[in-house]
């Protein structure tokens, strides 16, 4: 079973351990236990709250966001998660520059460390556009359990796919 679509490029002695607990039926039993509760931010309007209030803590002077929402159309399986867009037009002879944050629907039901890592992830691209160095670190200093969340929030995308549905509601 070498089809761990959402952890490819993590090292072969963690996606083993995935596998195992895929065998042993343990995948989710583990997410429950790691992450019992589900978030409450199911409009546009609670996720845009969400976001600015994160990016008020911690990029307050990086430009404005126009625009956040769930999105059913962003395809989880060819890496992205996320969308950030970044759409430049001069308006009244000034450059406006429009910043849009769309987050993949799948987030919109489970447990907000999920919500929060991807947020997270797509406030970081305000600053940095490359997924380099700079861009993690920026990611990590707003949620210190970034890449252990990154993980989990994979796995939890491995156990829909392969199995399905673990939250109710
Ligand atoms: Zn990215």
């Amino acid at each position: 079973m070498k089809t761990l679509k959402y952890l490819q490029g993590y090292p072969t002695h963690l996606t083993d351990q995935v596998e195992q607990l895929i065998n042993k039926d343990q995948l989710a039993p583990l997410l429950l236990k790691r992450y019992p509760q589900t978030h409450d931010i199911k409009t546009e309007k609670a996720l845009y709250d969400y976001v600015i209030n994160i990016k008020n803590q911690y990029l307050k002077k990086s430009a404005p966001i126009s625009k956040v929402a769930y999105d059913n159309k962003i395809n989880v399986i060819h890496h992205a998660l996320g969308l950030h867009s970044f759409v430049s037009r001069v308006q009244g002879g000034k450059l406006k520059a429009k910043h849009e944050i769309r987050v993949a629907s799948v987030f919109k039901k489970g447990p907000e460390a999920f919500l929060r890592m991807i947020v997270v992830h797509e406030l970081a691209h305000l600053r940095e556009k490359e997924h380099n160095k700079a861009f993690y670190q920026l990611c990590c200093h707003m949620e210190p359990n970034y890449h252990q969340l990154e993980f989990d929030m994979r796995l939890y995308l491995t156990q829909l796919d392969k199995f399905g549905e673990i939250y109710q509601g």
